[in-house]
């Protein structure tokens, strides 16, 4: 599979990174792209202690693994695209939609399930394609008990508070009650396909009151861009199986957040006509916001 990687590693130390550097690597088949800690100095002896701060793991399962870009999908690239199958290899936690905008993805616990355009939730056919999604190996590395929100914008403050990094992409899972909850899902969409922002205003929306499940989210850093959703993005499910979809608005007493900070991005890009015609230029921030942020 032809694949173009853009990973950005972030230090696994907690301490300050007083210098960065933009290191471009670029193959035939991969470029990465790193934030790479470069405190060692050049006049260091081997005698002298290290005083590098970033030591990368050797395995890939703190990254956040992205297939196609936000901006690709919004501008209507919507067809086939990855396997779902190669989707649950890269990891067992995360959000996205499937082939012709069919529903939003919600992947738990290494399920992934469709939350249909009517409103039905069914495990997905693994047969199936995403061309957008983004998941992680869900490893925990904290969490916060008894959190409440008043609405989604409540949430993000309280989160921004207490997530220890601001340059670095969470997974997030929120687990608990809702006493409010309002999703949205889209149905499969036809060609000629209508950009994101369009279709979104033809989405289906419930409102769903005291309701037990799962917010399963990422919160990804300003400087993704239109690569993915700066800010929180949050797609639910419930513990029965049978509500869930992309989340506009959610109230809520007593959740527990589990949070998983992820090291590097890794982003695996389509190999379709259509993805070379994407334009980049063509999406806007405003549009990412409009679809994704879109808050009741
Ligand atoms: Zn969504």
């Amino acid at each position: 599979m032809r694949s173009l990687d853009i990973r950005t590693q972030t230090t696994l130390t907690r301490g300050p990174r007083p210098h960065s550097a933009v290191v471009l690597f670029a193959s035939t088949a991969m470029l990465i792209v790193a934030l790479l800690g470069t405190g060692c100095s050049p006049s260091a002896t081997p005698a002298q202690a290290s005083t590098c701060d970033h030591h990368v793991a050797s395995d890939a399962k703190d990254s956040l693994v992205q297939f196609s870009l936000l901006a690709a999908l919004a501008s209507g690239d919507y067809e086939n695209g990855t396997s779902l199958r190669d989707v649950l290899a890269s990891g067992d936690f995360g959000i996205g939609t499937f082939s012709r905008l069919d529903g939003e993805m919600i992947v738990l616990s290494g399920q992934m399930y469709q939350a249909l355009g009517d409103g039905t939730i069914r495990l997905a056919n693994l047969n199936g394609c995403t061309p957008f999604a983004a998941v992680t190996f869900f490893e925990e590395d904290g969490q916060f008990e008894h959190l409440a929100a008043a609405t989604l914008d409540d949430l993000d403050t309280q989160l921004d508070r207490k997530l220890p990094r601001r340059n670095s992409p969470y997974a997030l899972r929120i687990d608990g009650e809702f006493a409010q909850l309002t999703l949205r899902s889209v149905p499969a969409q036809s060609p000629p396909f209508q950009p994101l922002v369009s279709v979104v205003k033809h989405q289906s929306t419930w409102a769903h009151q005291k309701v037990r499940g799962t917010l399963v989210g990422f919160r990804c850093p300003s400087w993704v861009g239109t690569l993915n959703v700066p800010g929180y993005h949050w797609h639910f499910l419930s513990d029965d199986r049978k509500l869930g979809g992309h989340v506009l608005a959610c109230e809520f007493g007593d959740g527990t957040l589990r949070f998983d900070e992820c090291t590097s991005l890794l982003i695996h890009l389509p190999q379709s006509t259509e993805f070379d015609a994407f334009n980049n230029d063509s999406v806007k921030h405003q549009d990412i916001n409009q679809i994704e942020r879109e808050r009741k």
